[in-house]
């Protein structure tokens, strides 16, 4: 059903490298299988069980445990420690504790008495969904297929139709308890069913070993996706109405409009965007139905938990794009949005609802260009949107077959607002203290753009990474990758001399992660000549990188910064010789005074617009430098009348402190300029040189 060409979905199960495996390692072994392929369960959803003889850690008798996917975590990454473990006795006495439906939430509290081996793994809301079905081995799944059958107006009749007996059906409920006792009841009073669809939700299936549990899910979810494909009216979504734009264009707007939709939207907390074209979604936002569709809301808890009900759509039109027309009408179609939130939250709070939260959308649709999502981190707005072409996939499964249902709001609510949801938002660690925020490093591949970026980002930033050397840059950012995943990190070659390639660079930060909000500008380079045999080659490179790289990033960054509307910091990496004249490098210390004094210019302009601009003054930072691997150092060491490999010595010595001065010094001091820490500061400037009267600032 999807329109991309996919491979059908197959078997994985390897029986040799199976037949070695304990219970426990084959319940991960068919989870990862699973959790592996984005059409049988969506990222986080889903969850799988098996119930296990083991021994009693105190009696050491037999005892049957329940062993099933704990809270959080994903199935396709999931490791053993991902699976909290329980008693089935003590599962089952928990029977007698039921008070019925309205009560059913304090059912929760009792799950960790039931707790085997002293396992840490906190037990999820599904748990007893798993335990009490009547089979040793249960798979739940959300794959969009079943997902659209489920969100029919005429589910039941349809399952019955396309599963032939093979397969129950239970109206909507939301999961919990009381869930897990309809699903006993079914699964024992039909004992030959595979499974059941739960409406507006997913499906379950079962089996008694691990493998023929597996190839049912797989069986039943290609049976889905083939009865629809075979059954769907055509075209999808009504039709194509409009013919999306080139994909260069695409992109270049949606570089363009989103530090502003960010700006927008990110009064009380900085959000991340991603944006999103495939072919599923331009499908979508090309067809016909697009507006009544998103309006309908998406129907299954875990697509809406992430997307909220409804998408924002874009007022476009790409066959006359107007951009001005476009962002003049976004102020009030937000406000819009937002009140039409709230309301929905009156409507349906009830009296120990949690407060209303934040009321922007996190999905925005816009015709001819694609989608985007904003939300607190990187991960979360990209998941959000492959949440949403989950949605689009259910929407197309069950439009092409039947008519598809939005949950009813009131049970959309009772999911959103659930106060065992809210219970679990306020365990949430505390953001860190650059979380949301978007930084540029330039001169990445460097050792001080490295520490520098590492630093920014385990305090919570994303990075974009820019340098000109290809291959340092390739290897910096997956260094820093490894370090904080893939989400956060993002690079790009350029020249920062080239006008054209930096306004690239930041086109390319604002696509990939909405904007900008701290410019670190560190590329640089250094030369050595005595006054006479200083070429104007020389002075000229010192003047295009040093000057000519910082205004134009400068530049692009700040004009950005000032259409976001939400302040920023820019921090430049000078050097001490900003400050103070040195024999033989007058190229050098021109081009850098002149950034320093380039930085306060920009701090006074940028001053009105909450815009901080700081210099870092380093010295004679020789460790992973690239500027003092080469010529420099070897210059330095004959100005100064030493051995290149005494320059890391004669630089400690010579400086008050007695002391090396590292990337991480540096790193350290952009950090305290680029956050909050200095939101009282502009217009300065750090020395990290570890001691130099002649650099002292007056
Ligand atoms: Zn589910």
């Amino acid at each position: 059903m999807n329109v991309t060409q996919q491979a059908p979905i197959t078997s994985l199960w390897d029986d040799a490298a199976a037949a070695t495996m304990s219970e426990p390692e084959l319940l991960l072994y068919r989870s990862n299988l699973l959790g592996s392929d984005l059409r049988i369960t969506n990222f986080g959803g889903g969850n799988t069980s098996a119930k296990v003889m083991m021994a009693d850690p105190l009696s050491g008798e037999q005892v049957e445990v329940l062993w099933v996917k704990g809270s959080g975590g994903d199935l396709g990454s999931i490791k053993l420690d991902g699976f909290s473990t329980l008693y089935m006795s003590k599962l089952n006495e928990l029977k007698g504790r039921y008070r019925g439906l309205a009560l059913e939430d304090e059912m929760v509290a009792y799950l960790p008495h039931c707790t085997f081996n002293l396992n840490p793994r906190a037990a999820s809301i599904d748990t007893p969904l798993h335990a009490y079905i009547d089979r040793k081995h249960v798979d739940h799944m959300h794959p969009d297929s079943l997902i659209a059958i489920a969100a029919c107006a005429s589910s039941k009749a349809l399952t019955q139709k396309i599963f032939e007996g093979e397969l129950g059906w239970l109206p909507w409920q939301r999961p919990g308890y009381d869930l897990g006792l309809k699903l006993e009841e079914v699964s024992k009073a039909n004992p030959a069913l595979k499974g059941i669809i739960l409406e507006g939700h997913g499906l379950f299936t079962w089996g008694d070993t691990a493998k023929s549990c597996y190839e049912t899910t797989l069986a039943i979810i290609k049976r889905a996706e083939e009865w629809i494909a075979a059954n769907s009216k055509q075209p999808a979504f009504g039709g194509q109405a409009i013919e999306a734009l080139p994909a260069e264009q695409r992109a270049a707007l949606a570089a363009k409009l989103m530090p502003l939709l960010r700006g927008k939207i990110s009064r009380d907390e900085f959000k991340l965007g991603d944006f999103n074209d495939n072919a599923t979604v331009l499908e979508f936002v090309c067809s016909r139905d697009l507006k009544p569709l998103a309006a309908l809301g998406t129907s299954c808890p875990d697509h809406f938990l992430r997307t909220k009900i409804r998408p924002f759509v874009v007022e476009f039109d790409p066959l006359n794009p107007d951009f001005d027309k476009l962002v003049a009408s976004l102020d009030q179609a937000l406000e819009d949005y937002r009140a039409d939130y709230r309301a929905y939250y009156d409507r349906c709070k009830r009296d120990n609802s949690p407060a209303v939260r934040d009321a922007n959308p996190i999905i925005y649709l816009i015709p001819g260009v694609g989608m985007l999502s904003f939300a607190k981190d990187k991960a979360t707005a990209r998941i959000a949107g492959e949440f949403y072409v989950n949605a689009i996939n259910v929407m197309r499964g069950a439009n092409g077959v039947d008519t598809y249902v939005g949950l009813p709001e009131q049970e959309a609510f009772d999911i959103e607002y659930w106060l065992l949801e809210e219970a679990k938002l306020q365990r949430m660690p505390k953001p860190k203290s650059l979380a949301g925020r978007i930084a540029l490093v330039t001169g990445g591949a460097g050792g001080i753009g490295q520490a520098v970026a590492r630093q920014l980002l385990q305090e919570g930033a994303c990075v974009m990474l820019t340098d000109i050397d290809p291959e340092a840059l390739a290897q910096a950012k997956k260094d820093l990758t490894k370090a904080a995943g893939k989400d956060s990190v993002e690079s790009i070659v350029a020249n920062i001399t080239s006008e054209e390639e930096v306004e690239n660079i930041l086109a390319a930060t604002s696509l990939r992660f909405g904007g900008i909000d701290l410019l670190i500008s560190n590329a640089g380079i250094a030369s050595s000549a005595p006054l006479e045999d200083t070429t104007l080659e020389i002075w000229q490179r010192n003047q295009d990188i040093l000057v000519k790289g910082y205004f134009l990033a400068g530049r692009a960054a700040f004009r950005i910064m000032k259409q976001q509307k939400l302040g920023g910091s820019m921090v430049f990496v000078a050097s001490k010789n900003g400050l103070v004249a040195s024999a033989g490098a007058s190229a050098y210390c021109t081009a850098k005074a002149a950034e320093i004094h380039l930085a306060r210019c920009i701090a006074l302009e940028g001053a009105p617009h909450g815009i901080r601009v700081n210099v870092v003054n380093p010295d004679a930072v020789i460790r992973g430098s690239r500027i003092w691997d080469g010529k420099w150092k070897q210059e330095r060491a004959q100005s100064n009348k030493i051995e290149a490999d005494d320059v890391e010595a004669f630089y400690r010595d010579r400086s008050m402190l007695k002391l090396s001065v590292l990337p991480e010094d540096i790193a350290e001091a952009v950090y305290f300029l680029a956050s909050s820490k200095s939101a009282k500061s502009t217009g300065n400037i750090l020395n990290v040189d570890a001691g130099n009267a002649a650099a002292f600032t007056r």
